[in-house]
């Protein structure tokens, strides 16, 4: 590359960086949670950027082994002092009120706050996120400092919110490609004023969403914007007929902090977007972590329950929990950066260029190893040295063609060159013992 178009690259990625971080920061503010205006606020925020069909699921539907619950909305929440004073104000941070909180309106002594106060004692400054979607309670976040300096007097609590019959919103996007087979990326749109968590997924999968939009496409690309379990949860319940066209699946979040980049397989363990995802970090890092299918974590738990087990990894850079800032306000607009943001968003970007230019062969003579040396294709005289790589490139190409695996993945089982795999199958497919697919 020449140094004008090192620069031109360079730049051009430090934009994308800001235009993420842009679109966090205008998404920031919001107070979302798995239902209410708060989501449908963040998709209309989108929908700027990439055109989302917006849905809406009455609230009492059942979905699988799950009901959409009712719809949260909350105006206004603060807890006053006796002289008046607001100590807690939503309005200042969002993440100060248990979300779904039931509306209260009560004054109340010390102890009778405290039972619905909760703090990080480990991280003093910080406020917790916390939620209650499914047991009806109030409650409010606070730093544990704050905490400490509360006194023995009466407390004025207001929670203006309401909790009744509604509907689960969520957004859809497909981008067609010349195949009805799908690559299905899917993020959580749920939470609160936090930044790694859901705010650098939904703003990485908005973004390569518009990258695809421009192109042309083998697959197509369906984007999920919904909220985490239930939303997952609803979509599968109401879409099952679509399902046997996916293909591919990531689950995306945790993309803007600065460390090293984590994926972790589908419950096939051994999906091609699996292997496809290891090798494009393997070829751009020498640090990254894999990790093997657990049955907790993001929407990957749904999408890989055994009744669909389909292929869908998760990719992220420090996996959930495993951060002190996580579901806490330190994860704010200072915890991503730009240039983390826009990493994600190119190591994507090269993923779906590999699933986009997969070439795959099968085998039409799979039982046994058929006769080469009938069809001139392998040396007449046995018992020479067996590790010709030609030769080897026809076998490695006969026994793993079988529909899953790919001639890249052939290439890295093999450790043949790609021109000699590819000369191996083309003679494979003259005789008829391979096939395009
Ligand atoms: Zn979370």
């Amino acid at each position: 590359m020449t140094n004008a178009a090192e620069t031109r690259e360079s730049i051009g990625k430090k934009n994308l960086g800001k235009d993420l971080y842009g679109l966090i920061e205008r998404l920031y503010p919001i107070c979302r949670s798995i239902t209410g205006n708060g989501v449908r606020e963040t998709l209309k925020i989108i929908n700027e950027y990439v055109a989302i069909q917006v849905n809406e699921v009455p609230s009492g539907k059942q979905v699988f082994d799950w009901t959409i619950p009712d719809e949260w909305n909350i105006a206004d929440a603060y807890i006053k002092n006796e002289k008046g004073e607001k100590i807690v104000d939503f309005k200042q941070l969002n993440l100060h009120v248990l979300n779904y909180s039931v509306p209260v309106n009560e004054t109340m002594d010390l102890e009778a706050l405290k039972k619905h106060l909760f703090t990080i004692p480990e991280h003093p400054d910080w406020i917790p996120y916390r939620t209650s979607y499914h047991n009806r309670n109030w409650g409010f976040c606070i730093s544990h400092n704050q905490f400490l300096q509360l006194k023995e007097e009466m407390y004025e609590v207001r929670i203006d919110a309401t909790l009744q019959p509604g509907s689960l919103t969520y957004g859809e996007c497909l981008i067609r490609g010349q195949s009805d087979e799908e690559v299905i990326i899917s993020t959580h749109i749920c939470h609160p004023s936090m930044c790694n968590d859901n705010l650098s997924g939904i703003a990485v999968a908005t973004f390569l969403a518009r990258q695809l939009e421009k192109r042309d496409l083998k697959y197509s690309y369906r984007f999920l914007f919904i909220p985490g379990t239930i939303g997952s949860i609803t979509w599968l319940s109401l879409n099952e007929r679509k399902i046997k066209n996916i293909r591919h699946g990531i689950v995306l979040n945790l993309l803007g902090d600065k460390t090293k980049f984590h994926y972790k397989k589908s419950r096939r363990g051994n999906a091609e977007i699996d292997r496809i995802i290891t090798r494009q970090l393997k070829h751009r890092y020498e640090d990254f972590g894999i990790i093997d299918f657990y049955p907790y974590g993001y929407d990957e738990r749904q999408f890989c329950s055994p009744g669909f087990n389909l292929p869908v990894g998760r990719l992220s850079r420090t996996p959930h929990g495993e951060f002190p800032e996580y579901h806490t306000s330190a994860d704010n607009l200072d915890f991503v950066m730009p240039e983390h943001l826009a990493e994600s968003l190119d190591l994507l970007l090269s993923v779906v260029e590999e699933i986009e230019s997969s070439e795959k062969f099968l085998n039409l003579s799979p039982k046994c190893e058929p006769q080469l040396g009938k069809r001139g294709l392998f040396k007449q005289i046995g018992g020479q040295s067996e590790t010709k790589d030609y030769q080897m490139a026809l076998l490695w190409n006969l026994n793993l063609s079988d529909g899953e695996h790919s001639l890249k993945d052939i290439e890295e089982r093999s450790g043949l060159d790609m021109a000699i795999l590819k000369d191996a199958a083309e003679a494979l497919c003259k005789v008829n013992l391979l096939k395009k697919i």
